[in-house]
Parts: C-alpha cells; structure tokens; sequence
C-alpha cells in the first residue's frame, strides 16, 4: 500500500503519479487551454527523469504533469521537494538543505515556492457550523529583514520574545489568533493596523455566514467592538483569574506557544513575510487535525500546490505576484 511508505522512502514515479492524482483527478488536460483533446506524445526526460509527454490537439502545445507547477524545470527531484514539504513545517532551511544534500539557495528557493502556494491556499479557510471562536494576539519583534530597499539600518537579527504590545510599524507585529474550540481549527492574521474592526473584518471573511458564533477574548478594549458588532461575547479579565468556567483563551495562548518556536525556527522572518510563515504553520497544525500519516499531509500540501496554480492563472495580477515572487 502506498499510504503505509514513508515520504523518505517514495520513488519518482510515485511522487509523479501523486502530482497526476492532484491535478488529472477527472483526466488529463492542457494547462494551456483546459482542453481534453489530448494525445501522448513521448517522454520528456529534460530533468533526468522520465515523464510523460502530451500534446493538445487544440492549442498545440505540448506539456507534461509538471507543466505550470512550481517543480517544473527543476533538476531537484521530486523526491527531495516532498519530503521538504513533509519537513518544512519543523525545520530550518540549513537542516533541511544539509538533510537533502542540496545547496542552500536552491533549498531556500524551494522552501519559498512552496511556502507562498500553501500560505494562498491556507489564506482561504472558513470556519463552518457552531463556532466558540476564541480570539487572542501575540506579539513578535520581527523587521526588514530579507528586504532589499531597507528605509532605516536593519534591527537586530532574530524574533526575540518581547513582552508588552506592539506595533507592525514599530517591527513588533501582532498576529491575531482565532481558534474553534469544537474543531480546533486554527487561523493567524498580521495586522498592519490592528483593532476591533480588523478582528471584525477577519471574522466576517472567514466564517460561514449562517453559522452561529460565540466569541471569547480577554479584556483588551479593542475587544468589546465585538457586541456592538452584534457577537455574543465573553470576555476573561487576566489581572485576575485564568479563566472563569469555560470562559477562557488557552487554546489561542496553547497556539501561540507553538507558533513562537516555530517562527523561531525560521530565524528572524520579516515582518513582510510574517503572515505566509504563520500560514505554513496554520497548514500543517490544521492537516493534523485530521491526519498524522505524513504521506496525507503531503498529499494535501500537492493538492493545495495544485489548486493554487489555477487560481494564480486566474489572477493575473502583477502586483499580488510580486507579493510571493
Ligand atoms: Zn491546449
């Protein structure tokens, strides 16, 4: 059974039919055009592996899996990009490249690619059904780092711990948590602006609209925003008790004790690219829910890279590319 192999021990031609699988669910089609109208059309082996090759009776373009997908023309093989998808979730670009046996530039590069794709696709979760959303943030120090056209000297390397609020501008973002506490689904939004009518905001896109929700917070002012919004809201007063009953945040402080190592991990992230980090981290904790077999979780990492690549098309806009290029 393929499920029950690890991601380590998948071979070429596994991790091609898996591509196949994502993306030809309902048959093979152009990349180009969508059209059916398709033939084989020999083997592509540019990148030392041999891969189908088709052509489309309508466009008369040729194409392969690969085609419009971040790992095409990649001379890494397939092998080594799924098991970084498996690992980037836990590790650092350094590991993961020594671990591969690859350079770092091209590990980092990887890492990129698959990071902006997973963080769109995450970018798009709603919360469905009851909702006892818990909302909370946290605060990170976080600059320019990675930023070409810096307006000031770079600040000091690292996310350090800082206690106390902070601000985007002030290179202390906060990073805004929702958790349903019956599902455990797990959402983190980066401010540049925070209030209670981003929360507000964030709620009503990513939240079924006929889905009925409570809401808890602690006693931050931008939080009682929420009723005149027309949210029930309970709120936890931390200057004096952890929670009251059920009235509590501890999954969002359980949240963040989890994203801060990982973000830690990542070794100093700019605050630019806070929210698709915080995303990759939202990806996996939300497919563990589900599954701990890590060839799912990379299934549906593929799925996710897949799907993207549509959307992407659809988009077309130069400005939102620039954002993930
Ligand atoms: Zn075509």
């Amino acid at each position: 059974m393929k499920t029950k192999k690890s991601i380590i021990t998948l071979g070429e031609k596994d991790c091609l039919e898996m591509i196949e699988k994502a993306r030809w669910k309902d048959g093979v089609f152009c990349p180009y055009c969508k059209s059916q109208e398709v033939v084989k059309n020999g083997w592509d082996d540019s990148d030392g592996v041999k891969v189908q090759k088709y052509m489309c009776k309508h466009c008369e373009k040729t194409f392969n899996v690969k085609t419009k997908t971040i790992f095409e023309n990649s001379k890494i093989p397939l092998q080594k990009w799924f098991t970084m998808i498996s690992l980037l979730g836990t590790n650092s670009i350094l590991f993961l490249s020594e671990f591969l046996n690859i350079a770092y530039s091209n590990a980092y590069r990887m890492a990129k690619k698959i990071r902006s794709v997973i963080s769109v696709e995450e970018g798009k979760r709603i919360l469905h059904g009851d909702i006892e959303l818990e909302i909370d943030e946290m605060y990170i120090s976080s600059g320019q780092k990675g930023e070409k056209n810096l307006d000031r000297p770079p600040r000091k390397r690292g996310l350090r711990a800082n206690r106390g609020r902070g601000t985007f501008e002030k290179d202390k973002p906060a990073i805004v948590t929702f958790v349903d506490r019956n599902t455990k689904e797990t959402m983190f939004f980066v401010p540049e602006h925070l209030s209670g009518d981003y929360v507000i905001d964030k709620m009503g896109g990513h939240t079924d609209k006929g889905s009925k929700i409570t809401t808890y917070t602690d006693e931050y002012k931008m939080y009682s925003k929420l009723e005149s919004a027309g949210y029930q809201h309970k709120v936890v007063n931390h200057s004096f008790e952890y929670a009251n009953g059920n009235i509590h945040i501890n999954n969002c402080e359980n949240r963040h004790s989890l994203l801060r190592p990982f973000l830690v991990i990542k070794r100093g992230v700019s605050k630019y690219n806070l929210q698709s980090y915080a995303n990759l981290f939202q990806f996996f904790f939300n497919k563990r829910l589900q599954s701990h077999n890590p060839v799912e979780i990379v299934t549906q990492a593929i799925n996710a890279i897949i799907n993207f690549l549509y959307f992407l098309q659809c988009l077309k806009n130069q400005q939102f590319l620039k954002l993930f290029a």
